[in-house]
């Protein structure tokens, strides 16, 4: 099969012939259709300092992705050839406290596929059952191809309560767009989001932003006060990793409000604690998505109208992956889109 390959440590990918994934009786084997390009794999391809640690080449990257069941293990049988599904990218050990009271996304020892374990960047991939997600009828294929994200999304935005609060997002990459449709849909007053890139402001806008504002020119207080906000932000979601980003977001913020931090810096980042402990913030960590809560919710608050296709803005033949790669890299875009049927 054809597949982007991490061929050895350095930069770039290599779309190769390797041989297709071999089944355990508690696997699913799944002929892809779509992928999502994340921050991740632009990581891995560009071979960053943390792909230099993290990754083992040679390896198949891309975890985001939708496909048909086309084998089953012989210990499997919720699932059949030609559904549609998607895979849960954080492999669990299903051993360790937290996997066994249901808690799987705190697992430690979670193995990241297209990071840990061969992926999705391929014509076919296997997981353990028990990392398939069974998509419900009517759920678009470009959607169903971004749940991993997706749910990174939703697992933000819904980290502390939003209905009736005011929002503040920073980071309009695909996630930071996608979470602020969720919160607009979960009932928040005014949404926020502060973004650098105007490509990306503007999309934020079409995703249900109130505003979509500059950072390097908008304070972001000032700007709640122009909306009528009485305080600050009740919550942030924190998308950037950026250092200044996580600050004024902290700034920004009412006494009591929640900070939830997906967005990974690069380096160590100093905040003034003072204003935590005054202000009586909760500071969280999302990393991943609930098992399967999350998957749960993005598909019913689908189900009952939210859209983030808007957030999808570019596709691509797996065969031109390198100006798919590049699309994500440049920032202009939203979520960018492999199609491996074509
Ligand atoms: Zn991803
Ligand atoms: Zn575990």
């Amino acid at each position: 099969m054809l597949a982007l390959v991490k061929v050895a440590p350095g930069p770039g990918l290599e779309l190769r012939d390797v041989p297709e994934p071999v089944i355990g009786i508690n696997d699913v084997l799944v002929k892809v259709r779509r992928t999502g390009i994340c921050g991740t794999d632009l990581h891995i391809a560009a071979w960053d300092a943390w792909a230099a640690r993290t990754i083992v080449p040679p390896l198949v990257v891309g975890h985001e992705f939708v496909g048909q069941v086309v084998a089953v293990g012989s210990n499997v049988v919720d699932f059949r050839p030609g559904d549609l599904v998607s895979g849960e990218g954080h492999v669990v050990c299903g051993r360790c406290r937290h996997c066994l009271a249901g808690r799987r996304h705190l697992c430690a020892n979670t193995i990241g596929l297209g990071v840990g374990r061969d992926g999705a960047f391929a014509e076919y991939v296997a997981l353990p059952m028990t990392n398939v997600w069974h998509h419900w009828p009517g759920i678009d294929e470009e959607v169903a191809a971004i749940f991993d994200p997706f749910g990174n999304a939703v697992h933000t935005a819904l980290a502390f309560p939003v209905l009736g609060e005011d929002v503040l997002v920073s980071g309009a990459g695909p996630i930071g767009l996608m979470a602020t449709a969720v919160v607009r849909h979960a009932g928040a007053r005014f949404v926020v989001v502060s973004e650098p890139n105007p490509a990306r402001r503007a999309i934020a806008l079409r995703m249900g932003a109130t505003v979509a504002v500059d950072p390097r020119e908008r304070d972001l207080r000032e700007a709640g006060r122009e909306l009528g906000m009485v305080e600050g932000y009740d919550v942030a979601l924190e998308m950037s990793g950026n250092p200044a980003a996580l600050r004024a977001a902290i700034t920004a913020m009412a006494h009591g409000g929640g900070v939830a931090i997906l967005g990974i810096p690069t380096e160590e980042i100093a905040l003034d604690v003072n204003e935590i402990v005054f202000k009586m913030l909760t500071l969280r960590g999302i990393y991943g998505r609930e098992m399967y809560e999350t998957w749960y919710k993005m598909t019913v608050m689908l189900q009952s109208g939210l859209d983030i296709a808007p957030a999808i803005t570019h596709r691509f033949s797996f065969h031109d992956h390198e100006a798919a790669f590049a699309a994500a890299r440049s920032g202009d875009v939203g979520k960018v889109i492999m199609d491996w049927t074509a």
